[in-house]
């Protein structure tokens, strides 16, 4: 099974990708993107994602390797390997993609039935907003920025097969169990 993960920045993501692996250990594996942008704090190379030029990106792009890729902020190129699908069937684990809302789309249109896509959802901007100050990582600047972003991102949730609102977090991991046992069972 593969996964698809988006969302409007701060919305919750990272938090139930995160609950995913851990409450379903050996089941799920992140897969690995390549990036043009330069490592941040304790990112490591081929760990977070595959940290390369982007001479060598666009002779990637020439050799067909990327599923979609996308230049996601200014100037910053992300791309989905092929390889990574295999790498993690391989494995006999699920398969999760972490990527931008366009990105996401463009997978689900590419991978079709064997793919779910899950929009998470903020319950409001405003909570957003709330969120993405309590993180305490992010200036002012770059704050509006990404509501601005997200006010324009909610109008793709319905292309996605789920939307999963995070509201009550031990709700919104019960609703995501659920649809993952779901899969598992089948
Ligand atoms: P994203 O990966 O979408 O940018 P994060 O998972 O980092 O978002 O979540 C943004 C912030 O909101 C984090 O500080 C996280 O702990 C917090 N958070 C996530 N879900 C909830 C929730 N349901 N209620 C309150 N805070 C939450
Ligand atoms: P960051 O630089 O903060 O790690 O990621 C920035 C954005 O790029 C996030 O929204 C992330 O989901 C997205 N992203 C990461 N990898 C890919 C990818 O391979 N393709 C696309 N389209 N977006 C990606």
């Amino acid at each position: 099974m593969i996964y698809i993960f988006c969302a409007p920045s701060g919305s919750g993501k990272s938090t139930m990708v995160k609950h995913l692996l851990t409450r379903y250990p050996n089941k799920f594996e992140l897969s690995i993107s390549c990036t043009t942008r330069a490592p941040r704090g304790q990112e490591v190379d081929g760990r977070e994602y595959y940290f390369i030029s982007p001479a060598d990106f666009e002779q990637r792009i020439r050799k067909g390797d990327f599923i979609e890729y996308e230049q996601v902020y200014e100037g910053l190129y992300y791309g989905t390997l092929r390889s990574e699908i295999d790498r993690i069937e391989h494995e006999g684990r699920a398969v999760i993609f972490d990527v931008d809302v366009k990105g996401g789309i463009n997978l689900k249109r590419i991978l079709g039935e064997r793919a779910t896509s899950i929009f998470v959802c903020p319950p409001s901007i405003e909570e957003l907003s709330r969120r993405l100050h309590a993180r305490g990582d992010t200036s002012e600047e770059m704050i509006e920025k990404r509501l601005a972003k997200a006010t324009i991102e909610m109008e793709d949730a319905k292309h996605f097969d789920i939307q999963l609102v995070n509201n009550d977090l031990e709700s919104a991991f019960a609703n995501l169990d659920k649809i993952v046992e779901a899969h598992m069972n089948a």
